[in-house]
């Protein structure tokens, strides 16, 4: 009380000279409260399901969120969303920069939304640590596809880690069904482990290659090719149609040498042109032909099931590895057990065996 008295007289009130309000404006207050209070899991789960994108992304913020409060209600809506989710085709997009994968998925998409799609687009990348998708999620990129009421466009979350980017972007796709979008297209930047992560979360791999050059000059890595449900080589127009044909052509015969895909589809390849928008019909109607075999044949559920126990597994391991590194004493001993094992005087197991002592 004294202290208020205290500072009774003191600013905002009694600046000299300057016209002072009557009183602070008290409906701003409870409206800014009101805003800043979390939502319910209730509130939430209903605007998700009615489609309400504002709400779907304050959820996917709530993901990405690092404060436990927050994780607790994501984990809640996710959990409720669940029943509703798992209805879209899930469209891997890889590539190296350069090769036009925003230019594609900004054609693919609006030819999408133009046939009466919901499209969502979310991102993987884990280079994008704190400015929260420098490389994908620049919105200008998409400047078209962004202001498409059907269209969703999510930056790739931040994180220290692949896993925890990646586990995010899983939960996403889930929360995207839930909201009603049937197409869900991730895409990755294509340099180093991120396609792996984006396989294990999509049915349908989609490899954006340039025509002319060969895969090792293009940075693609042959785990990349072999997991690829369809190779589109991009860029096939003016002068790049004939180099275009003819990469077909070498892609094509060097598929065959692949071991055929347990799921029975053959991969294909086709060109396109993302500026001119052409082939983009041709590489839809191929993922619609692979989603009605592998229905057909029961392996989509399969895949889905196989993908579902894998990001169980990834869960603890990420859960695991969060509250390890986060736990204070953990946090106070590792520096000087990194020293004392960089100095040869403690081995990395027993340096090891001592922290998880520590945690457990
Ligand atoms: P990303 O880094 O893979 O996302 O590639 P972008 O979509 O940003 O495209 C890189 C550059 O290639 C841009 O200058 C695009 O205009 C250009 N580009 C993309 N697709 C095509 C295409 O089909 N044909 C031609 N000629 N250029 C393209």
């Amino acid at each position: 009380m004294a202290k208020r008295q205290k500072h009774k007289n003191t600013a905002p009130k009694v600046v000299e000279g300057v016209q002072q309000p009557n009183s602070i404006n008290e409906a701003a207050i409870r409206r800014f409260k009101q805003k800043r209070r979390l939502p319910s899991v209730e509130e939430l789960v209903e605007k998700i399901l009615a489609g309400h994108r504002v709400t779907l992304s304050r959820a996917l913020t709530l993901i990405e969120s690092t404060r436990n409060d927050h994780r607790e209600l994501a984990e809640q809506v996710i959990e409720k969303c669940l029943p509703a989710a798992g209805n879209s085709i899930r469209i891997g997009i890889t590539g190296s920069p350069g090769v036009g994968k925003s230019t594609f998925i900004e054609a693919f998409g609006l030819m999408l939304t133009r046939l009466g799609h919901k499209v969502a687009v979310l991102a993987v990348d884990p280079s994008s640590q704190v400015t929260r998708g420098s490389i994908l999620g620049d919105k200008t990129r998409m400047a078209n596809l962004a202001v498409d009421e059907n269209a969703f466009i999510r930056p790739s979350p931040a994180g220290d880690s692949l896993g925890g980017v990646a586990r995010k972007t899983r939960e996403g796709i889930l929360l995207c069904e839930a909201a009603g979008f049937d197409v869900v297209i991730v895409e990755t930047v294509g340099v180093g482990q991120s396609e792996t992560a984006v396989h294990s979360m999509v049915d349908f791999f989609l490899l954006l290659l340039l025509p002319g050059a060969g895969d090792e000059l293009q940075g693609i890595k042959r785990g990349i090719v072999e997991m690829a449900d369809l190779i589109a080589i991009n860029k096939a127009d003016g002068d790049n149609v004939l180099r275009a044909k003819q990469s077909k052509r070498a892609y094509r015969n060097a598929l065959h040498l692949f071991p055929p895909k347990g799921n029975g589809w053959n991969p294909l390849v086709a060109s396109c042109s993302a500026i001119e928008g052409t082939g983009m019909e041709d590489i839809w109607q191929s993922t619609q032909n692979y989603r009605k075999q592998l229905k057909e044949s029961g392996f989509w559920e399969n895949r889905r099931r196989e993908q579902a126990i894998y990001w169980l597994h990834q869960s603890i391991r990420n859960t695991l590895g969060e509250r390890f590194y986060g736990h204070p004493s953990v946090q106070q001993k590792l520096p000087d057990m990194e020293k004392a094992v960089k100095q040869g005087e403690l081995s990395s197991f027993k340096a090891a065996k001592e922290l998880l002592d520590l945690f457990f």
